[in-house]
């Protein structure tokens, strides 16, 4: 993931409540890993509320990996994952380092396993988002297999991507100021390199030298 492939473009009319703003979440002064959370929790609110609304409308599910092609994640998504990764169980780290091993062989996100995310809880906001409507260069996309029959949205139900990318940047920025490390000091992480990092023997990577913590 990490450019939107598979879209498609609806149109939003209609008046009414207003998808989320993120303008809360990216205050500066919070904490960036309590600003990332409550990002978190906005998207899932509003894709709760979108799927309560169109449910019958939309083929994202699991089995359903079509859009897992994450190549990169910024910093502050990268802790999430890392943190993530070392919290599964000894047998699916170790699966999951072979694979590493293995590179190349498979295109694909090497989070995706048998067709499901092992971090999935913790999935970067993308992967959250893909395929439910976003507002990008003017126009709303949607993944083609979502929303068939349904010509038009209504505006509550769509993301600005703009705005949303904007609020997650301000907590990267946040969190790459606050972390003491040199591995986060990147503007893209490759996934594979961070879950090569949650599997190494890394003493130095468990925390931070302020606020965030590993
Ligand atoms: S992190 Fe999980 S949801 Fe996102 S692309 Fe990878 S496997 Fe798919």
């Amino acid at each position: 993931m990490g450019s939107r492939e598979h879209s498609h473009k609806k149109s939003a009319g209609g008046k009414g409540r207003r998808a989320p703003a993120f303008a809360h979440e990216a205050q500066a002064g919070r904490d960036p890993l309590e600003s990332y959370a409550a990002l978190i929790d906005l998207i899932d609110g509003h894709v709760a509320r979108l799927v309560r609304a169109y449910g019958s409308r939309i083929a994202c599910r699991r089995g359903c990996s079509a859009c897992c092609i994450l190549g990169t994640v910024n910093a502050i998504e990268a802790h999430v994952l890392i943190r993530a990764v070392r919290a599964l169980p000894a047998r699916v780290r170790a699966s999951l380092g072979r694979r590493l091993e293995r590179g190349g062989e498979r295109p694909g996100c090497v989070l995706l396993s048998r067709g499901a995310c092992l971090v999935y809880e913790s999935r970067p906001v993308i992967c959250r988002t893909h395929g439910y409507p976003v507002l990008a260069d003017g126009a709303v996309d949607v993944c083609p297999l979502n929303f068939r029959g349904v010509e038009e949205l209504a505006p509550s139900y769509v993301l600005d991507l703009e705005r949303l990318n904007t609020a997650l940047a301000a907590m990267d920025v946040r969190f790459r100021t606050l972390i003491d490390e040199p591995f986060f000091d990147q503007d893209r992480i490759p996934v594979s390199d961070l879950v090569e990092r949650a599997l190494s023997a890394c003493p130095g990577c468990g925390s931070t030298s302020r606020r965030a913590k590993n």
